[in-house]
């Protein structure tokens, strides 16, 4: 058994991050340029409201300015692409994020397809996607699979020709995390739900990335003593308690390094955001002297 795991917590990483984003914010600042976000609600669900405040309030705390469009459910397609389309020509916004899914009536792709890449800070856009494909970083990626390569990177956790397992193929984390670890030069293999014996796969990796969104699924037969567990999942553990894809308690002292169920990936994703923010406005107001 490994003396102690090393507990990879997601604060130390995000402070980091905002030093260097309040040091960007400041040289805005310079040119009189406030950075500046509008974050596109549709209703009024619990988890939405909850993310969006906690985007406000580290908006304020670094600088930035945060606007929120609240829209009805029933909004329409053509309702909502213009407030799409108004934001993108508003020079005043430099990112807008959108809360998904949408409403079953709404065709989120087509709504995509309309936002400005530049100003698409969640990383969700057709053309920021295939940019993660491509291995090419002029654009935005996800803020959770970015969350997680920049945690790997603060703990220098040697991603060069590790051996990555990373469980959960969705077009959020799964597929472009896997792309960005290909590009740090990872030997990455992906699992999911028709993965056979998926544990032998994973206690094989050196590196584990969990993000299948299921309560505690990956105990200790997934695992071996020199695995880093990096737990993204955000689940309900049935008594109301968040937790993570991997059985924290039982896995805890049995692998080198892990997420813990909160104050872990999760701590890094507004933060990555909000750099993005940064980039974007940087990008867009480049000429501006
Ligand atoms: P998702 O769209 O539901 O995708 C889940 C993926 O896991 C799918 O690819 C699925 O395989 C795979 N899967 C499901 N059950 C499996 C099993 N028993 N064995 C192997 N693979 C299995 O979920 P998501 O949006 O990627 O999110 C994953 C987790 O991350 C959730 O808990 C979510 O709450 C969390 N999350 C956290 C953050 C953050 O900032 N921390 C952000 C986003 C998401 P198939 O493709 O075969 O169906």
């Amino acid at each position: 058994m490994p003396a102690e795991t090393v507990k990879l917590t997601g604060k130390p990483v995000a402070e980091h991050l905002r030093e260097n984003i309040k040091e960007r914010v400041e040289r805005l600042k310079g040119k009189n340029i406030v950075p500046a976000i509008l974050i596109v609600r549709v209703g009024n669900k619990e988890d939405d409201v909850f993310y969006e405040r906690s985007i406000l309030k580290n908006c304020s705390l670094l600088g930035i300015q945060g606007r929120v469009k609240e829209l009805s459910t029933n909004v329409s397609m053509e309702e909502l692409t213009e407030v799409i389309e108004d934001a993108n020509d508003d020079e005043s916004i430099h990112g807008i994020m959108m809360f998904r899914p949408l409403p079953k009536h709404l065709d989120e792709k087509k709504i995509l397809e309309k936002m400005n890449p530049k100003k698409d800070i969640d990383g969700m856009t057709p053309v920021n996607l295939e940019k993660v494909f491509e291995g090419d970083d002029s654009g935005f990626s996800p803020c959770t699979p970015s969350a997680v390569i920049e945690m790997l990177k603060y703990y220098d956790i040697p991603l060069e020709g590790s051996n990555v397992a990373v469980a959960g193929r969705s077009l959020v984390v799964g597929k472009p995390l896997a792309m960005l670890l290909l590009k740090e030069n990872a030997t990455v293999t992906i699992c999911h739900s028709k993965t056979k014996n998926m544990g032998s796969v994973t206690s094989k990796a050196d590196i584990v990335v969990a993000a299948i969104g299921k309560a505690k699924f990956m105990g200790r037969e997934y695992f071996s003593q020199s695995s880093i567990v990096i737990d993204v999942g955000v689940n309900d553990d049935g008594t109301g308690k968040i937790c993570g894809d991997v059985d924290y308690d039982k896995v805890l002292g049995q692998v080198k390094a892990l997420t813990p169920p909160t104050g872990g990936v999760g701590t890094i994703t507004t933060t990555i955001l909000l750099e993005h923010a940064v980039k974007a406005c940087e990008i867009l107001t480049a000429n501006r002297h």
